[in-house]
C-alpha cells in the first residue's frame, strides 16, 4: 500500500508536524486498522475496540528474527526489542505501558507475555512455567478486574510483572507486585458498575453441589453488594459462566489443590453474605441504643463457612470494646458500616494472600544467574463525576510515572545532549514535578496531611489542605465554586475535583480489634494468615501504616527499580468513549496526544538519538567489525570509532559525535550494526 494511504508509521517523519497533522496521521492509520505508529521507539497504540488479525505465532517469530524497525509498528517489535536487549546486552528490561482506563494497556500486556510464551523455547520445565504465568493472569483478572463505564474488564488494581529469564532467554520464574486495589467497590459499587468478575463467575458456574455446600443462591439479586439500584450493567450469565471454566481450570493449572479452591470460594462466599447482614436498632434494658442482626441465618452460614463461633462474630459486629472488659453496644447504623468495613477488608487481604501465592507458584527454582524483563500496567487517570481517595491514589501513581516519563524520555534526553557538546534547540514540554510535590511535598503536601497526627475529622483535613495549598497554582481549595467538601487538582491529564469525606477513614484503613480477634479465632485456614494482628499472643500492637504511605513506598521502589533498566514505552490512547470499534473522536484524541505531550516527544526525537554509548564501550561491542581496529586498538578510542564507522557500510549523518560518546540517530541503524557483529 502507498505510504499516503497508511499515513506515516512514524510520526517523526510527518511533514509538517503540527497538532493536526499527528492527529490525522492517527485517524488515517486507524481507519486502516493500522493501529500502531512509533514516535522513534516509543509505540503508540489506539484500541480497535475489535479482533484484530495482528497476533499470531507466525508474526510474532517473524518480529523476532527480523528485529524490529524493518518491519511496520508493532507492540511484538517492541516486546522482541525489549527481548533481544536482555539476551545480547544482559540489562534487565522494563515495559511500562501507560492510558487511560479502556485505553489498551492489560490487553497490550497480554500480548507482550503471549510474545514471550511464543518466541522462548519449549521444555517441558518452561513449558510448565509459561502455562503458569498465563494462567496467573486470569486469576488476576478474575480476582481484581470488574465491568465498570469505561471498561468491560477494567483492572482495578496496578500490576507489575516481572519475569526472570537464564542465559539462555528462557523464562525460569515470575514475580508479581500488586498495587492498591480499589476495594471499595466491594460495597460501595457505582451506579451502572459491577463487582468483581469472581462474585458473578461463582454464582453462574459453580455446580449445584458447590453452591450448595457455599450456602450461596445463583441468584445475583439476592447480593446487596452485588446490586445497584441502576443496573444497567450487565453481562450475559453465559460468559461468566464460561469464564468460571477458565477460572477453574487456571488454578488448577498454577496448582492450587481442590481444598484450596474451595477455601478460596468459601471466602467469596462471606463476602457476599456478609454483605448482607442486616442490623436493626433495639433499645437495651439500661435504656441505651443497640442494634441486632435481622437475618441472623445468614450470619449462621457465615460461622459455618468460616468455622466460626456464632456469639464472636455476632458481638464483634454489633458491640465495641472501649476499655478492657467493658464495651458497648453500637447503634444499626455504625454496625452496618463496621460490617461493610469487614468485608472489605477480607476482600483486600485475601486479594494480597493471593498475588503471594501465585508468586509462590510461579517463582524460579534455582538460583542461576538471572535477568529481568518487567511489564508495568498501572491504573490509568481517572475522573469521574464523583472523585474519592481512590481515584485521588490512582491519579497520584499516574502523576509519578508520568514524571519518569518526561523526566527520562524528554529532560535527561535534552540535558545530556546539551552536556555533550552536541547542538539542540531547547523544547519546551510541561513538567509535572511541581503537581507531585503538591501532593508529596514531606510538611504539606495533600497526601503528607493525611497522616498528620491532629488531623482526625474530613473537615479538619480539609481546613489543613486550604491552609496548606489552597495558592498553588494546580490547587484550588476553600473555593466558593466548589461543591462542599470538595477540593480540586490540576492534574497534568486535566483537573479532578476530589471530595474529600471518608478519605480520613480510607486513608487509615482501620478494623476494629474485636474484628480481628474473631477473625482469627475461625477454624478456615485462611483466616489466621489474613488477620495476624488477632493473634492474643501478639502483644506489640504497631501503628499500622496508612495507605497513602504505602502506596508512595511500593511506588518509590518500584520507580527505583526501574531506574536501574532499559525502559520501553508503550502509550495507549482511547478513541472513543463508546467502546465502540471504528469511532474515531478528534477532541478525545486531541486531549490525550496533549497531555501525553506526545508532539514535544516526537520534536525531541526528531532532533534527537535513539542510542549512545561511551566510546570505549562501543570500541569492545564493535572492534571487530574493521581489521584496523581489531583485535586490539591502540589510539584513543574516540579516534578507534571514528576509523571503525568508515569500514560500515552505514550513512555518515547516522552518527554524531559527542565529547564522550557516539550518538546513534536511528533505531534501524543499532540493529544493523548487531547484524553485521553476528555476522562476523
Ligand atoms: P485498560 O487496561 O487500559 O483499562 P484494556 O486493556 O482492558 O484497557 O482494554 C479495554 C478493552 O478494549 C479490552 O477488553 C478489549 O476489548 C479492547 N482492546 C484493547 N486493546 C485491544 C487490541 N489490541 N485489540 C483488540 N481489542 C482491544
Ligand atoms: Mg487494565
Amino acid at each position: 500500500m502507498l505510504e499516503q494511504e497508511i499515513g506515516a508509521w512514524d510520526s517523526v517523519l510527518l511533514e509538517p508536524l503540527t497538532e493536526d497533522t499527528f492527529v490525522s496521521n492517527l485517524h488515517l492509520r486507524f481507519k486502516r486498522d493500522h493501529i500502531y505508529t512509533y514516535i522513534g521507539n516509543v509505540l503508540l497504540s489506539v484500541n480497535p475496540y475489535k479482533k484484530l488479525a495482528l497476533y499470531s505465532a507466525d508474526l510474532a517469530e517473524t518480529y523476532f528474527k527480523k528485529g524490529p524497525f524493518q518491519l511496520p509498528p508493532h507492540i511484538y517489535a517492541v516486546a522482541a526489542s525489549a527481548y533481544r536487549w536482555l539476551n545480547d546486552r544482559n540489562e534487565d528490561q522494563c515495559i511500562i505501558i501507560t492510558g487511560e482506563s479502556g485505553a489498551g494497556k492489560t490487553e497490550a500486556a497480554r500480548i507482550i507475555l503471549q510474545f514471550l510464551v511464543l518466541v522462548s523455547s519449549l521444555t517441558p520445565e518452561v513449558k510448565q512455567l509459561k502455562d503458569r504465568l498465563v494462567q496467573a493472569n486470569t486469576l488476576l483478572e478474575s480476582f481484581g478486574n470488574a465491568k465498570t463505564i469505561k471498561n468491560d474488564n477494567a483492572s482495578r488494581f496496578g500490576k507489575f510483572l516481572d519475569i526472570e529469564f537464564d542465559y539462555k532467554g528462557d523464562p525460569i520464574g515470575g514475580h508479581l507486585m500488586q498495587y492498591l486495589l480499589d476495594k471499595s467497590r466491594i460495597t460501595n459499587l457505582a451506579s451502572g458498575d459491577r463487582n468483581f468478575h469472581i462474585f458473578y463467575q461463582l454464582l453462574s458456574g459453580a455446580d449445584i453441589h458447590l453452591l450448595k455446600g457455599l450456602k450461596l443462591q445463583r441468584n445475583v439479586e439476592h447480593y446487596s453488594i452485588l446490586y445497584t439500584v441502576t443496573r444497567q450493567c450487565t453481562q450475559s450469565e453465559e460468559e461468566d459462566r464460561n469464564l468460571y471454566v477458565y477460572t477453574r481450570s487456571a488454578f488448577d493449572v498454577l496448582g492450587f489443590s481442590v481444598e484450596e479452591v474451595v477455601n478460596i470460594f468459601r471466602v467469596i462466599a462471606v463476602v457476599l453474605k456478609l454483605g448482607n447482614l442486616e442490623f436493626v436498632p433495639c433499645n437495651n434494658i439500661d435504656g441505651t441504643e443497640g442494634c441486632s442482626i435481622n437475618n441472623d441465618y445468614e450470619l449462621y452460614d457465615i460461622c459455618e463457612l468460616l468455622g466460626a463461633e456464632h456469639r464472636w462474630l455476632q458481638r464483634a459486629l454489633t458491640s465495641r470494646q472501649i476499655d478492657d472488659g467493658m464495651s458497648t453496644d453500637l447503634s444499626s447504623c455504625e454496625a452496618t458500616k463496621t460490617r461493610d468495613t469487614l468485608c472489605r477488608t477480607i476482600y483486600g487481604r485475601f486479594f494480597t494472600w493471593l498475588i503471594s501465592k501465585i508468586n509462590e507458584l510461579i517463582k524460579a527454582r534455582h538460583h542461576a544467574k538471572r535477568k529481568l524483563f518487567g511489564v508495568i500496567d498501572l491504573y490509568g487517570f481517572e475522573c469521574f463525576e464523583n472523585n474519592g481517595f481512590e481515584q485521588l491514589m490512582i491519579n497520584y501513581c499516574n502523576e509519578r510515572l508520568q514524571q519518569v516519563i518526561t523526566l527520562v524520555s524528554l529532560k535527561e534526553e535534552q540535558e545530556e545532549i546539551v552536556k555533550e557538546g552536541l547542538e539542540w534547540t531547547r523544547i519546551e514540554f510541561f513538567n509535572n514535578f511541581g503537581i507531585c510535590q503538591l501532593l508529596e511535598h514531606e510538611n504539606h503536601g495533600i497526601l503528607s496531611l493525611l497522616d498528620e497526627p491532629h488531623v482526625h475529622c474530613d473537615q479538619t483535613y480539609l481546613t489543613r489542605l486550604e491552609q496548606c495549598c489552597a495558592g498553588h497554582s494546580h490547587c484550588l481549595a476553600g473555593d466558593p465554586s466548589l461543591p462542599p467538601y470538595s477540593f480540586q487538582i490540576r492534574h497534568f491529564a486535566g483537573p479532578v475535583t476530589y471530595n474529600a469525606r471518608t478519605f480520613l477513614e480510607k486513608n487509615r484503613d482501620y478494623l476494629p480489634r474485636e474484628l480481628s480477634r474473631a477473625m482469627y479465632r475461625c477454624d478456615h485456614p485462611l483466616m489466621q494468615a489474613l488477620f495476624p494482628e488477632g493473634n492474643p499472643k501478639r502483644c506489640t500492637v504497631k501503628k499500622p501504616t496508612s495507605t497513602s504511605t504505602q502506596l508512595q513506598v511500593a511506588l518509590n521502589a518500584l520507580l527505583k527499580s526501574l531506574s536501574y533498566r532499559q525502559p520501553h514505552y508503550i502509550r495507549c490512547l482511547k478513541p472513543n468513549e463508546l467502546k465502540q470499534p471504528r469511532i474515531f473522536e478528534l477532541a478525545l484524541v486531541q486531549h490525550q496526544v496533549r497531555y501525553l505531550c506526545l508532539i514535544a516527544t516526537v520534536q525531541i526525537w526528531r532532533q534527537g538519538y535513539c542510542y549512545r554509548l561511551p566510546y570505549p564501550q562501543f570500541l569492545c561491542r564493535y572492534k571487530m567489525l574493521c581489521i584496523n581496529t581489531w583485535p586490539r586498538w591502540r589510539g584513543s578510542p574516540i579516534e578507534g570509532v571514528s576509523i571503525l564507522l568508515r569500514s560500515v557500510p552505514i550513512p555518515n549523518a547516522e552518527f554524531t559525535f559527542g565529547r564522550t560518546k557516539l550518538f546513534v540517530r536511528s533505531p534501524r541503524t543499532v540493529f544493523e550494526l548487531e547484524d553485521f557483529r553476528k555476522a562476523r
